[in-house]
């Protein structure tokens, strides 16, 4: 990629909406001039070790970086990865520019099309800066805009952009049914619902009552509790046998800890790697 790909032209840059790129010597590059069209899909190509990211990345974005950064404050450099100066003669014609690196680490939830290119850098630093704030508010800085810090982020949704609502009708799809007659859907099954609906048992809930004829105090508590009470589990006895247990201060099969449906659901599918499982949750 050492030659001049695209041809000479006698016009000035910005009206031939071309970069002109004179005498680039970054890294192995001879003194390369190149012309590249503006507004088009341009692909450098040559062998390895040609020079391409050095004119790409090196040069041109190097380049683009140090002017752009020649216009903010030295407070807000620090936010953005900062390239060295190119070596080269002349660069005209260069319109702020984005770079994407060839391989980036895997992205994850708070990856958005923003953070990949950088550009919500340069967002959150406009806004800081170009806000006006009422009087007797505090300056805003450029974190103050970003979802990826506690000060910024939405508070619903804690800078996810996704809100999982669990309702009680997802909850318990059969209103119909009792605590033991699981009801609660969304529960574990087998020893782990049993020990749930166990604990209910010994705090005085009605496990034998359909659901939609609960209290709705009594029902919002068991799906939507953030509370985990311990207390003593006797296991296979009846509600009575547990009531009676309870008041001779029997010693208990063991102590059980309650979750509550909303909590368990999300506790769940945050941590859960199965597949199955989160289906089964959800
Ligand atoms: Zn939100």
């Amino acid at each position: 990629m050492a030659n001049n790909s695209f041809g000479e032209s006698s016009c000035t840059a910005a009206a031939s909406g071309l970069v002109q790129v004179r005498g680039a010597r970054e890294n192995n590059l001879k003194e390369v001039d190149v012309s590249i069209p503006r507004n088009a899909l341009v692909v450098f190509s040559g062998v390895s070790g040609s020079g391409k990211s050095s004119l790409a990345f090196g040069t041109i974005y190097a380049e683009a970086q140090r002017r752009y950064f020649e216009s903010v404050a030295p407070y807000a450099r620090r936010l953005i990865d900062q390239a060295g100066v190119p070596d080269v003669d002349a660069i005209d014609g260069l319109p702020p520019a984005v770079a994407l690196q060839q391989q980036r680490g895997s992205s994850n939830a708070r990856s958005s099309v923003g953070s990949v290119t950088t550009l919500s850098s340069l967002v959150r630093m406009m806004y800081s800066r170009a806000g006006a704030y009422p009087a007797n508010q505090p300056m805003l800085y450029a974190e103050d805009f970003s979802p990826n810090t506690p000060q910024g982020a939405c508070p619903t949704c804690h800078g996810l952009g996704h809100v999982y609502e669990v309702t009680e009708a997802i909850m318990v799809p059969n209103p119909s049914l009792s605590i033991r007659e699981r009801a609660i859907a969304s529960w574990p099954p087998a020893w782990q619902g049993q020990n749930l609906r166990d604990i209910l048992v010994s705090m005085g809930y009605d496990v034998d009552r359909p659901w939609k004829d609960l209290p709705k105090k009594d029902r919002d508590w068991i799906l939507f509790t953030e509370e985990t009470p311990t207390v003593p589990v006797y296991a296979g006895f009846t509600p009575a046998e547990t009531r009676a247990a309870l008041k001779r201060k029997m010693e208990p099969s063991y102590m059980g800890t309650f979750t509550g449906a909303r909590r368990y659901v999300l506790h769940t599918f945050a941590n859960t790697q199965s597949a199955l499982m989160r289906k089964r949750v959800v």
